[in-house]
């Protein structure tokens, strides 16, 4: 695995700038990377990591930056928590490592540092440095991954019977109707109250 400055060097060209979340996300990801014993996540071991990530911030984009997990590969999945964690899936061992930013590492920060002007100066510097388990917490998990969640599935792609749009990944619902035929629905035609637009 590439060093801690050239990750953040990379971090920094594909977020847009080097902000303390992207420190964060290299930190994170590299730990659960050698916890893992992933050594080349983008390069040999590139199909062994599947990673959930709990919030959709900067360090997201440095979690997938290092891990090479991303969305369009379906091995980046997105649970929209709002925490500063993630879980990291090695396929191939089939161990899995959730990991949390601590609360007490930004209170941490300004006791090692309280010199460094701006806080983000005094973040960047901290979450540079301070050692692992000083900024998180580290914890062997079991997730269940089913087929259709995997990177590689390959699945029938069903026609939703009231919309006519295509749903893939079995994506849908079967509904059974009072003449006890069972139609398939997608996710917006069978729950219109949680759909996230409405037609003009
Ligand atoms: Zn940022
Ligand atoms: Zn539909």
């Amino acid at each position: 695995m590439e060093s801690l400055d050239e990750l953040l060097q990379q971090a920094d060209v594909a977020h847009g700038h080097l902000c303390a979340g992207q420190i964060l996300g290299v930190r994170m990801a590299t730990l659960a990377c050698r916890m893992l014993g992933i050594e080349q996540p983008r390069g040999a071991d590139r199909k062994r990591l599947v990673c959930f990530v709990e919030i959709d911030r900067c360090a997201t984009d440095a979690i997938g930056l290092v891990t090479g997990c991303r969305l369009g590969r379906r091995a980046l999945k997105f649970r929209d928590w709002g925490k500063m964690a993630a879980t990291f899936i090695d396929l191939a061992s089939n161990r899995a490592l959730r990991v949390v930013a601590l609360e007490s590492s930004r209170e941490l920060a300004r006791a090692r540092f309280p010199q460094v002007e701006p806080s983000s100066a005094q973040q960047k510097l901290a979450y540079r440095s301070l050692a692992d388990d000083e900024l998180f917490a580290a914890q062997w998990v079991r997730v269940e991954l089913p087929s259709e969640e995997m990177p590689g599935y390959k699945g029938a792609r069903v026609q939703c019977a009231q919309c006519g749009e295509g749903v893939n990944f079995g994506r849908y619902q079967a509904h059974r109707q009072a003449d006890g035929a069972v139609r398939l629905l997608c996710r917006s035609c069978a729950q219109p109250e949680l759909r996230y637009w409405q037609p003009l």
